[in-house]
């Protein structure tokens, strides 16, 4: 893992709120204040299970989502320090795929069916560079190449359903990358894909990321993608963003009751299992949150205080945070002390 080498802030997310209108005429809170920031070069996971309102973070700042059901309420997404929140649809769609792209968990769903795998990434090129027709097939076959697809000449001629889910992805990073984007959000690009092919991508983004200095967003519920990836990483539950560490620190001193949570559900060595463990119960709908902690219904370490009071996100060390009452500014435990779960 490669630590960010320039600390220049990239994007800066502050105090980002969206909700959603249901068809009941009620309003659903689905990213509640989520605040973070990118620097260049680096990596960084958004991890947290389904529902826990990431893509929904992933796609306000691609400007993605769809308005309505969607609505950023407050907030202002800062890239390079200008607010995308601000630029026009036209504007915003020169950005996107030139400053910032990004690649999904299926592919399929991005490529156009019509179209060659050549025509697509030619098109991607020449959406944001002048260069000429012959300009642009040579730079697709150099991707192609890139993304480790031997033969390319003859993949640039066939259509997305000829090609293998692996091959796929290998493309959508081709042309995600075809325009050197400063940053890359990849929504759980490899759930769908068996895990030796899982594997081969990651360790061709993170080679795409370094040769290009460009820096990943990774939203992933997967704690051994972050584990393989990561400079850093946020744990997000319910809206909310509950604990942020360097990987390091996350994985050895996990603070949020959540994040050990996903922990304990990463496969391990060590440990045979035939099934791995799962946290009992569910993320709680953004229109049905409970009061206080939104992890106190799951949370072993649950006090009658987390029910009633809503915990503010502490700055227990230097770049390490967490939402939880257990924590005082000084990172010990605030009630029982004797109790541990790491
Ligand atoms: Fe658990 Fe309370 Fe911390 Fe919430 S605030 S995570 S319920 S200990």
């Amino acid at each position: 893992m490669e630590q960010a080498k320039d600390k220049q802030v990239l994007l800066e997310v502050q105090h980002l709120n969206v909700q959603f209108h249901l068809k009941n005429g009620k309003k659903a809170k689905v990213v509640d204040d989520v605040s973070f920031v990118i620097h260049k070069g680096e990596t960084v996971a958004l991890v947290g299970e389904s529902g826990s309102g990431k893509s929904i973070t992933s796609l306000s700042i691609m400007r993605l989502l769809p308005m309505p059901p969607g609505e950023i309420t407050k907030g202002d997404i800062l890239l390079n320090g200008k607010n995308l929140l601000h630029y026009k649809n036209k504007e915003m769609s020169r950005i996107r795929g030139n400053e910032v792209s990004m690649i999904f968990q299926e592919p399929m769903t991005s490529l156009d069916p019509v179209f060659t795998i050549g025509n697509q990434i030619m098109e991607a090129i020449r959406r944001h560079q002048k260069v000429s027709k012959k300009q642009a097939r040579e730079m697709s076959l150099q991707l192609l190449k890139e993304v480790g697809i031997a033969n390319a000449e003859k993949i640039i001629t066939e259509y997305p359903h000829q090609l293998s889910g692996g091959m796929r992805q290998r493309v959508m990073i081709a042309i995600a990358m075809s325009n050197n984007p400063q940053l890359l959000i990849a929504d759980e690009p490899t759930t769908a894909l068996d895990v030796t092919v899982q594997a081969q991508i990651l360790k061709l983004m993170m080679k795409m990321k370094k040769e290009q200095h460009s820096a990943i967003l990774f939203i992933t519920h997967d704690m051994s993608v972050v584990a393989e990836t990561a400079d850093r990483v946020m744990v997000m539950y319910a809206g909310q963003i509950v604990e942020e560490a360097p990987v390091r620190e996350i994985f050895l001193q996990p603070k949020h009751p959540y994040t050990a949570a996903l922990l304990k559900t990463m496969p391990s060595l060590e440990t045979e299992m035939t099934r791995l463990p799962s946290i009992p119960g569910t993320v709680p709908p953004a229109y049905a949150l409970p009061n206080g902690c939104r992890f106190a219904p799951r949370c072993p370490f649950v006090m009658k205080h987390c029910r009633q009071v809503t915990p503010e996100t502490r700055h227990i060390q230097h770049n390490h945070s967490v939402r939880c009452h257990l924590f005082t500014e000084e990172g010990v435990l605030a009630h029982d002390g004797e109790r541990s779960f790491t």
